[in-house]
């Protein structure tokens, strides 16, 4: 059995719960579609590109049935959207799930040997599902399902449903259970985590969860990703007061412009943006801020792109995910005139790529001659291993070390997406200064 992921880490979580269970039912995991006789992808619908990428895969396991029996699934986001009509219309799928439809895979699989068939089910929560992790040094922890901002253009309500937080004994019993097992790190998961316990005030906000989750004896929390209109002085609090909360928030803006902002539904200003940047900062001068923007969405003027361009200016964001609007089925913006041409939209998404690279050479150099603690956590394809400093900076690291180990790290080189430098020494340098 094989499992090929695309989208966000929520989906890659799914992945590992879809991989437990499929091993506690006796499948083997194989590396490559080519080893396998199941093959499931857990698809993403975010933009158009996305999903005509997971189609071009479902094309390639098609040639791969002309040569042999294989069974193919495709679920997530994808499967949940698109529904039966994948079965009616694409002869090489076999089964089809939703979003959170993985818990009776090993079932759907077993029906889909005679029958080609697509379940929805309702979304759940459970804790006692098996998984099968695919990194033992960072343990992702889902807290928050769903999402219910109805952002103009986005599909991950429809394809995720409404917000659901996690019980709060749910979730620590997770990350105990991580601790147990020798992770160091754990990384918390929802479409907007610090929405958390907004849908069931009994369990609580999440500065109250980050702090639980801070004092379970964990060696380092993350989390992603945030909603500007729910981030609150109390969150910057824990973050500073808790010394192994890493100082790294992604906090998406999409667009400097008000205007556009209130198009897409984005329940903020460019003003609350910045002030609670600034507040973020005032309380940790050290915090990383990564943001996502889109450029081109319907009737973003060249006014409206200089004020995206201003606010990059103005935050100095450590990293930038940038992307051309893509219209999506469902959504209200599916409504709306596509009408930024797609030479603008390439232009606008090259200025914000430029503009961002010199940013952060600027800002990775300030790192230049200072150590950093880094917690080693893979290879890259050039065979040099890799970590992460705690404001989710990626350094490359020479020397000896290992997965899972903190070192501390001299740097002396950056590029724009890393820095790199020699370990001075192996293991913790005692908590934050
Ligand atoms: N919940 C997060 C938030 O609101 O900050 C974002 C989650 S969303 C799945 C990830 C990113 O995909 C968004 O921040 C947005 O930049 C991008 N995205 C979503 N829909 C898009 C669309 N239709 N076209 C282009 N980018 C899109
Ligand atoms: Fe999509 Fe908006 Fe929800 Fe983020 S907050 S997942 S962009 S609808």
């Amino acid at each position: 059995m094989y499992i090929e992921t695309w989208g966000c880490q929520m989906n890659l979580r799914q992945s590992e719960g879809m991989a437990g269970i499929l091993a506690a039912a006796g499948y083997q995991i194989a590396d490559s579609m080519e080893q396998a006789d199941v093959v499931i992808f857990n698809g993403c619908m975010v933009r158009q590109m996305a999903e005509e990428k997971v189609f071009g895969r479902i094309g390639a396991v098609a040639e791969e049935k002309r040569k042999r029996t294989v069974l193919l699934g495709v679920g997530g986001c994808m499967g949940q959207i698109h529904g039966h009509a994948l079965i009616k219309r694409v002869a090489s799928i076999d089964f089809v799930f939703g979003s959170s439809g993985h818990h009776a895979l090993p079932a759907l699989i077993e029906q889909a040997q005679s029958q080609r068939i697509a379940e929805l089910a309702e979304p759940v929560f459970d804790s006692s599902l098996a998984v099968r992790r695919n990194s033992a040094v960072t343990g992702m922890v889902t807290i928050t399902e769903g999402c219910s901002n109805f952002c103009t253009y986005c599909i991950v309500p429809y394809a995720r449903g409404p917000m659901r937080s996690r019980p709060r004994d749910l979730i620590l019993k997770e990350v105990d259970a991580l601790l147990e097992a020798g992770y160091k790190e754990v990384l918390l998961l929802g479409q907007n985590v610090n929405s958390y316990g907004t849908d069931q005030p009994s369990y609580g906000s999440f500065a109250e969860l980050l702090t639980q989750v801070a004092r379970t004896g964990i060696r380092r929390a993350r989390f992603t990703t945030s909603h500007p209109k729910d981030i609150s002085e109390a969150i910057f609090r824990a973050m500073e007061r808790e010394s192994n909360v890493c100082h790294h928030l992604h906090l998406a803006s999409q667009s400097g412009s008000d205007d556009v902002l209130r198009a897409m539904n984005r329940k903020y200003d460019s003003g609350h943006y910045v002030s609670m940047i600034d507040m973020g900062r005032d309380i940790m001068p050290d915090l990383n801020i990564s943001t996502d923007i889109i450029v081109g969405f319907p009737g973003e003027t060249g006014a409206d792109f200089e004020a995206t361009m201003e606010l990059i200016e103005r935050m100095r964001f450590g990293t930038v995910f940038v992307a051309k609007y893509s219209p999506r089925p469902m959504t209200r913006g599916a409504d709306l005139v596509d009408d930024v041409p797609a030479l603008v939209k390439e232009e606008r998404l090259e200025r914000v790529l430029s503009r961002q690279r010199v940013i952060a050479m600027e800002e990775n150099s300030r790192f230049i001659g200072q150590d950093l603690e880094v917690l080693v956590e893979g290879v890259s394809r050039m065979g040099v291993l890799y970590g992460r400093a705690d404001d989710h900076r990626t350094v490359m690291c020479q020397g000896d070390t290992e997965l899972g180990e903190f070192v501390t790290v001299h740097v002396d080189g950056i590029s724009v997406s890393s820095l790199s430098g020699g370990i001075l020494s192996r293991e913790k340098f005692g908590g934050k200064p």
